[in-house]
């Protein structure tokens, strides 16, 4: 097949399966086999090895769906962001990553970290300035998130590839919120691409995982590093994963235009302070989405008037699902002051613009109608 010529729903459904040459079943056979006889010196195949048959069938797709030689699956997005920081990252080494990071990852930053003798600095903002002025002579990684967490600000992709490029650092970035159906990092020279799974690409609210793609050359070092740090995935989710993974372009697709189609309506409600969406003209970044995104994501955050009672008005959803994770067909919300922003001080969230009227709205699939029914309900019964 030649893969490289497909589009996305055909790499989503064909590429990397495990051809069935017994039965010729339509899908790729589950191997569940710990043990592999040596046919070949030099495949020794063990699923902490990164290198079953399943295991390797979806890195095949992963790699091509980021546009990268290769890919590795992990057992979760946390086990690929600390294995591959920690693959780059030596004793006396730094990097330079935004204030506004994933919760799971500044935890590993601040409390890991110093363990390792790994110094870093953290941005003010997203601005090239905000990132040049961090680096250092020892800076060995620049690490990114964008859209990010929950404002859906964008860091400039070609920016920061050109200004890795200049000091000989590493660029990588947590693409898990915009998915390789929105967002190809690869196509701005970004070196290393990290996925939580977990989200779009698992994408059922059923699955914990996390991916890395890149160069063979950089994949090779994560994999010295991940082989004995022990984190890849049971061959039973991998094969979960693949199938979640078929239909990635179609479900990210209809979540992009379900979350435009809210964030517009949201954006006249009368009890909507603000909606952050990169999608919308008001979004202070959409020129710069625009540039770098086909899709601007099911995510996006919005105001409600401070007067107003957001447990009230969550409990009183009956559709949305108040939860935590995102990226499921499910649309679910969250309040992220009282949540993932829960442990910073008011002083700290409102210095990040989180404000406790801010909710995070991760969009499914949903009829719209019904969404917007949904909230009309909820908004109506905390307004009295
Ligand atoms: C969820 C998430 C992670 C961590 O993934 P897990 O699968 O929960 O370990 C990392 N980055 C982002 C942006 C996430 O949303």
């Amino acid at each position: 097949m030649k893969s490289k010529k497909l589009g996305l729903n055909s790499i989503c459904t064909h590429v990397g399966e495990v051809e069935d040459k017994q039965f010729k079943g339509a899908i790729s056979p589950l191997y569940m086999s710990s043990s592999y006889a040596f046919e070949d010196v030099e495949v020794k195949r063990y699923p902490r090895y990164f290198n079953t048959p399943n295991q390797e069938a979806l890195c095949k797709k992963i790699a091509l769906l980021e546009k990268c030689e290769a890919a590795l699956i992990f057992g979760s997005g946390m086990a690929a962001v600390s294995t591959t920081m920690l693959a780059f990252l030596h004793k006396g080494d730094h990097v330079v990553l935004p204030q506004t990071l994933y919760g799971g990852t500044y935890n590993f930053v601040v409390e890991e970290f110093h363990k390792f003798g790994i110094e870093y600095s953290f941005t003010e903002g997203f601005s090239e300035k905000d990132f040049s002025e961090k680096i250092q002579k020892n800076t060995k990684v620049i690490f990114v998130e964008t859209p990010s967490n929950p404002l859906m600000r964008i860091t400039d992709l070609e920016m920061i590839s050109k200004l890795a490029k200049k000091h000989g650092i590493i660029s990588m970035i947590d693409n898990t919120f915009a998915s390789p159906v929105n967002q190809t990092p690869a196509d701005f020279e970004i070196d290393i691409m990290i996925h939580s799974a977990t989200k779009y690409m698992g994408g059922h609210s059923d699955i914990c995982a996390g991916a890395v793609a890149a160069s063979e050359e950089h994949i090779k070092v994560i994999w010295n590093l991940g082989k004995n740090l022990g984190g890849s995935l049971s061959d039973y989710t991998v094969w979960l994963l693949e199938r979640s993974m078929k239909t990635m372009g179609l479900r990210v697709k209809e979540q992009n235009k379900n979350a435009k189609k809210m964030a517009k309506w949201l954006e006249k409600h009368p009890l909507v302070d603000k909606v952050y969406y990169p999608g919308l003209k008001t979004h202070p970044d959409y020129t710069l989405a625009k540039k770098q995104m086909r899709g601007y994501t099911g995510m996006l955050s919005f105001e409600i008037n401070e007067f107003l009672n957001v447990s009230e008005f969550l409990k009183s959803l009956e559709l949305i699902k108040p939860s935590m994770s995102l990226a499921g067909v499910e649309s679910t919300i969250l309040s992220p002051a009282k949540t993932s922003h829960g442990l910073l001080s008011p002083e700290a969230r409102k210095k990040q613009g989180i404000s406790d009227g801010l909710l995070r709205f991760s969009v499914g699939i949903e009829e719209v109608a019904d969404l917007k029914n949904d909230i009309e309900i909820a908004f109506n019964k905390i307004k009295k």
